[in-house]
């Protein structure tokens, strides 16, 4: 992108703004002032969206799909004389939509604690100074102080833009952006794409037109994301097999001559057994937990949905700055064609060891007071230490002027009054036309194109930065001339006939832990690829410090990449590649063919122009310190402190979210094999053998046992071996789900039930071939089997908090919630055993010895099969080949 509009692209007149440049107006609001507005006023807030009442929210849950489907069958019920069941069902209706909701709300203010931890902050200028400031404290009369990639905070007045494009979609759908210039309004909302502005704020908050149009979208509507989608489609599926068996159930009963009611009763039971009322619910709230422990982790989601994706990542592409490296700038090089200084002390501090060759102080002198000019960032005082303000490797320049004792602010100041052609990542440098001079700085390849100068010359200043970018250096050119009589306005009039002052050599250390994270990664099966827009030979040093690639691999550079993305795709497919100089376009492009050969893609963005390749990667991840609020509003995850570790603690967690929704699938859907099984065997049997569990007893089942250990299951903690093994498949129900619940958990228990029911006649005295009694053996017999159901679930839930590992490996006590829960179950079921009044409406009676010695077998079968099964699979995967990590075969 240019900013002299050669790509078709309004071109906004900065020098005439420049011209017009109010300095008072500039100079901004007094502390006090603003003080007084802010307590007068109100914080700079939009209105909250509108959210229906928490008693319509609570009657949603009674009338959506499912609870329809129990309402209809409690009317069935009345009319076919099952009254007392009929109020079963009411209070199942009721008793879901008590815990959806409570859930729900948990889900909410997990979100709204994660926007609480994202502040939006702006630059203001306050008495005359520049600050930064939350956006809730501006006030009207502010000067905001804009650049490329701000959110704009409130309405305001441009009093000076220096190319102002600003992107309007999210307020007027257009999608081009469109130029401002001194005079128009921007509005808060809105999206700075290039360019730099002062402008003073005209309204905030409630008064903002951004407001307006919140307040005039009468119902914010949720947009269901694809993890949700998948799982309507999950539910719903099983819901409509929980019909069709019920009415099957129906046929067969009349087919076998029972009366309508009995045949209801059956549908009705099976139908309530398999229809899974509160998965939904617990799948949000465990996102949501997964939502809350990666915000401790410095990691923000802005959807749940990105908890479960990143689980499943497979290949991770990262940027260089701040992701892999500190972002804390130092100039440690400044060459000049003259002598070079070399500084050993980091940081931002003035105060600095600077070796320098005295004949070359003025060429240093120039090249540091023109780099720091041609910045918008500073070094500050802070608390009594330097540290930097807005872009680190601006501040490490300012930082570099001040070691040589230069003042550098009036200049600054003077040269962002005047006119900037402001950075973008397509041309790589910025330039500025300030006291009758022109300033460029940017990448040596962009910049020294631009330059006068013989050969010999620039064959020096490409060796010198050839140099100094193998050591891991970013380098910048500084390069200047006299502006002339006529001020120039458009960008590629007034980078043309510059002489080089110098190359300034930064260093940024790469992080500590990084070389840790990505030894996970690899263990973890994610590829990992550095794209980052820094020279190749920059960008191999660093990845070669840090560990992502061997000293000899090759590296690749943007514009060489092959334009077909399928030959693109098959290039970058293995794990440590590094891709150099690449435009926003390349990033885009590189997520699309990762993803084309089955990726699940997170790609790191800070700029301004990342939006697309966040947005099309599975994963956009931006950067809360030092990233723009266009790449944080394209994201689905903040990294609050940018570091590349905190990707890694994600993906572990995302792991651990879905391992956890997977978990209490399982133990769900093994309860509903126990519970159908009578039925099955009744339908089998051709109605001779009694029905062991009734309506009434699976609903406590369903509300006594399930549902809280399915909590508990959700909030499961990661286990340690989580990035010991290759990424999850994004599906949630697959063949291992299955295969534990359908094949294992749910028969094992299915057979122990019914045993303690048949053993139960047994003990009364029945033998195989007579008819079985009813009345108190037969209610007995049930009871038998209903807290046999109880023990097994309460087995399965320990036994489903690994699919490899045994509770005992675990620590029984590992999931606090988890024994709470379950000794809520277990209560439960005691009391409406136990009780008589309650045990006559379930129709059931306590067991006897044998009936409990049966039952209490169920955990000990459950745990049992479950150990065999991890033992057997374990030996297996021992024996068989391991998995390599993706391209290191
Ligand atoms: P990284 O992966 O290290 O975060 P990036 O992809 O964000 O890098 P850019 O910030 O686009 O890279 O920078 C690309 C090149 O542009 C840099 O190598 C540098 O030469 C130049 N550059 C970066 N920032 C500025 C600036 N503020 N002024 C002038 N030139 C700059």
């Amino acid at each position: 992108m240019t900013v002299d509009g050669d790509q078709g692209r309004p071109r906004p007149s900065g020098a005439l703004d420049a011209r017009t440049v109010d300095h008072t107006a500039r100079a901004g609001l007094s502390t006090d002032e603003a003080r007084a507005r802010l307590v007068a006023v109100g914080p700079n807030e939009l209105p909250r969206p509108y959210r229906p009442s928490a008693a319509r929210r609570f009657a949603a849950q009674l009338v959506h799909a499912f609870a329809l489907l129990l309402w209809a069958a409690a009317a069935l019920g009345w009319l076919a004389g099952l009254p007392q069941l009929s109020v079963a069902v009411v209070a199942v209706i009721l008793a879901n939509a008590a815990f959806s909701f409570a859930q729900g709300r948990r889900a909410d203010r997990a979100a709204e604690l994660l926007n609480f931890l994202l502040p939006t902050w702006v630059s203001v200028r306050r008495d005359g100074v520049p600050r930064r400031l939350d956006a809730v404290e501006v006030v009207v009369g502010d000067v905001l102080v804009l650049e490329a990639g701000d959110r704009v905070p409130a309405d305001a007045r441009i009093v000076v833009a220096g190319a102002l494009l600003v992107d309007t979609s999210t307020l007027t759908g257009e999608s081009l952006p469109t130029s401002v210039e001194a005079g128009g309004i921007v509005f808060a909302g809105t999206f700075v794409v290039e360019g730099t502005a002062d402008a003073v704020v005209t309204a905030t908050g409630s008064r903002t037109r951004l407001a307006g149009i919140a307040r005039s979208t009468s119902l914010v509507t949720d947009h269901p994301t694809p993890l949700t989608r998948e799982l309507h489609r999950v539910v719903r599926g099983i819901g409509l097999i929980a019909v069709a068996v019920g009415i099957a159930f129906f046929v067969l009963s009349a087919a076998l001559g029972q009366p309508v009611a009995r045949g209801f009763e059956l549908a009705l039971g099976v139908t309530v057994a398999l229809v899974p009322e509160a998965l939904l619910p617990t799948v949000t709230l465990a996102l949501a937990w997964g939502a809350e422990q990666m915000a401790h982790r410095n990691v923000l989601v802005r959807s749940l949905d990105a908890v479960e994706t990143l689980g499943s990542t497979t290949f991770v592409c990262t940027d260089k700055t701040g992701t892999l490296t500190r972002n804390e700038m130092t100039v440690v090089e400044a060459w000049t064609p003259v002598g070079s200084a070399h500084i050993s002390t980091p940081g931002y501090d003035p105060r600095a060891d600077l070796v320098l060759p005295q004949v070359a102080r003025a060429a240093l002198e120039r090249l540091a007071q023109s780099g720091a000019r041609c910045s918008r960032g500073y070094a500050e005082l802070h608390e009594g230490s330097w540290r930097a303000h807005g872009d680190p490797m601006e501040a490490a320049i300012d930082t570099f002027a001040r070691r040589l004792d230069l003042d550098t602010d009036g200049p600054r100041a003077r040269a962002f009054a005047d006119v900037a052609f402001a950075f973008d990542p397509h041309r790589r440098r910025m330039s500025v036309v300030a006291d009758g001079e022109v300033i460029a700085k940017g990448a040596p390849d962009t910049v020294l194109p631009l330059c006068t100068g013989g050969a010999a010359e620039r064959a020096a200043v490409a060796a010198a930065a050839a140099e100094l970018s193998a050591r891991g250096l970013r380098v910048l050119a500084v390069a200047g001339r006299s502006a002339g009589g006529v001020p120039p306005t458009v960008a590629a009039q007034a980078e043309q006939g510059l002489t080089v002052y110098g190359l300034l050599g930064l260093q940024d250390p790469p992080r500590e832990d990084v070389a840790a994270a990505l030894d996970a990664c690899r263990r973890a099966g994610v590829a990992v690829a550095m794209i980052t827009g820094d020279h190749p030979a920059t960008a191999a040093a660093v990845a070669t410090q840090v560990g992502l690639r061997q000293a000899d691999d090759p590296v690749l550079v943007g514009a060489d990449l092959p334009a077909d993305d399928a030959a693109l795709g098959a290039l970058l497919d293995h794990d440590g590649v590094v891709v150099a100089r690449v435009s926003p376009e390349d990033k885009l492009r590189i997520a699309r063919a990762l993803r084309a050969r089955g990726h699940v893609v997170a790609m790191t963005g800070d700029g301004v122009n990342d939006g697309p390749a966040l947005r099309e990667a599975d994963i956009g991840i931006a950067m809360g310190a030092s990233g723009t609020d266009v790449a944080r509003e394209a994201a689905d995850l903040v990294l609050l402190d940018d570091h590349f570790a905190s990707v890694v603690a994600g993906i572990e967690l995302g792991r651990a979210t879905f391992v956890n929704i997977r978990r209490f699938l399982t133990y769900h859907l093994s309860d509903n094999v126990a519970e159908l099984a009578p039925f099955a065997v009744w339908g089998l049997s051709g109605g001779n053998i009694p029905l062991a569990l009734g309506v009434l007893q699976i609903l406590a089942l369903d509300l006594g046992t399930d549902t809280l250990s399915a909590v508990a299951l959700g909030a499961e903690p990661p286990a340690k071996h989580l990035l010991e093994r290759p990424p999850v498949s994004g599906r949630l129900l697959d063949r291992g789900v299955l295969r534990r619940a359908f094949g294992l958990l749910g028969p094992t228990e299915a057979i122990v039930s019914m045993l303690a029911f048949f053993a139960t006649f047994l003990a009364a005295g029945w033998r195989p071939g007579e008819a079985f009694p009813g009345g108190v053996t037969l209610a007995t017999a049930s009871g038998s089997a209903f807290i046999a159901v109880v023990i097994g679930q309460a087995a399965n839930g320990f036994a489903c908090r690994s699919a490899t590992q045994v509770p005992a490996a675990l620590g029984w006590t590992t999931n606090r919630l988890l024994i709470p829960a379950s000794a809520a179950g277990f209560t439960f079921s005691l009391v409406v055993l136990l009780v008589p009044a309650f045990a006559a409406v379930l129709g059931q009676r306590p067991p006897g010895v044998v009936g409990w010695l049966v039952a209490g077998f169920a955990g000990v079968a459950v745990l049992g099969v479950d150990a065999a099964d991890k033992a057997w699979r374990r030996r297996r995967r021992s024996r068989g080949p391991v998995r390599p990590a993706p391209g290191r075969a």
